[in-house]
């Protein structure tokens, strides 16, 4: 990739042009943000809701608070995050922002997270693949060789799902240092991680949204709440976007609570990584293990002589684990997700009878 100086990342340039000229939709809570006694103006329900918890008012379209925390905990300025349904929305998001339907297209490096192809699809958007190499880290050629005057995002995710591995650090660099569109980092895993969040490399680089979630680590799967770190620039932008209401009142108020609960979270990472070496060591030894990757993750992917086999003999124990055999680079292997002690335990010694 060459170094060219004379063009410096500008929102401008791959912004989408109805999304410039949009007026974004003005909720009742955007054109009165003060504390009232009496609120006539979203026609709520006054009376409440028919529950022991009251949600008869529409949720800050803005989540402040969760912000706030969020801010507390990263040390980022709350102006610098985007709090979406899930990562997942802030995916589509980048896309509806940034991409022209049937022009634009982005880049990506399978094996990797399936939705960044989906949500593609879903808005008519080219995907460029360029596979990771053997070790599963960026092909740095074959990116600068696909990039074109079309390509608006580039998704990395790091530690990779599937794969487990984190993506080495300067290579990421040279794609923000050199791409003049947006490099996504997908942080999904990163509190399992060894290595250090992009997080910190915000105020270094205007074209970095990093995406965090509180799905994994943070055991919120079932609430929907994701978040993008970035630019205030793209944040203005992602927000304008995004559906008013986004994130539900319950979930925002849960997600505040179990963000002042870091410790719990702790421990448990802890414990994951050292049932996760566990768990390596108990496999490592089966004839029928052919591979363990490397893991930065709450998951290991193991190369086997036969996934599918060993995958109905699990299932029926009622072990299900997640067969990615069909997919590149990934013959033969299995996702398996770092459960409890005894859940592990379960699992190795169900796996020891197979065959
Ligand atoms: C699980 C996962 C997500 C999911 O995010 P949500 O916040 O639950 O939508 C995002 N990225 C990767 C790589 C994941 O594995």
């Amino acid at each position: 990739m060459t170094i060219d100086d004379t063009t410096m990342f500008d929102i401008n340039n791959i912004l989408r042009e109805n999304i410039k000229n949009l007026t974004p939709y003005s909720s009742a809570r955007d054109e009165f943000k003060g504390e009232a006694s009496v609120y006539l103006d979203a026609n709520e329900n006054a009376f409440g809701s028919p529950l022991d918890e009251q949600y008869n008012r529409y949720p800050d379209p803005l989540q402040y608070k969760v912000k706030m925390r969020l801010s507390e905990i990263k040390g980022v300025p709350a102006r610098n995050i985007f709090v979406g349904n899930g990562s997942d929305e802030a995916i589509d998001v980048l896309f509806r922002s940034f991409c022209n339907p049937g022009v634009d297209n982005v880049i990506l490096v399978p094996p990797t997270y399936g939705m960044y192809e989906v949500s593609a699809n879903i808005n008519d958007i080219n995907t460029k693949k360029v596979l990771l190499t053997d070790e599963f880290q960026l092909n740095l050629e074959g990116i600068a060789d696909a990039i074109d005057k079309n390509t608006k995002l580039i998704f990395i995710c790091s530690p990779n799902n599937p794969t487990g591995n984190s993506i080495n650090r300067e290579d990421v660099e040279t794609l923000l240092n050199n791409f003049q569109g947006i490099v996504v980092v997908d942080e999904a895993y990163i509190n399992f991680s060894r290595q250090k969040s992009f997080i910190q490399e915000l105020t270094e680089y205007s074209n970095l949204v990093v995406l965090q979630t509180l799905s994994k680590a943070w055991g919120l799967a079932g609430l929907r709440v994701g978040m993008a770190y970035a630019s205030e620039e793209i944040i203005e932008v992602m927000n304008k976007v995004k559906p008013p209401y986004n994130v539900n009142e319950s979930s925002q108020q849960l997600a505040l609570k179990a963000l002042s609960n870091i410790e719990q979270v702790n421990g448990w990472i802890k414990e994951t990584l050292a049932q996760r070496d566990k768990l390596v060591l108990a496999l490592k030894d089966l004839d029928f293990v052919q591979d363990i990757y490397p893991s930065d993750a709450n998951f290991i992917l193991v190369k086997t002589v036969d996934p599918k086999g060993i995958y109905n003999f699990l299932v029926q124990a009622g072990i299900i684990v997640r067969d990615r055999s069909k997919v590149e680079l990934c013959e033969g292997c299995l996702r398996i997700t770092i459960g409890t002690p005894a859940e592990n335990e379960k699992l190795i010694e169900t796996i020891r009878n197979f065959r």
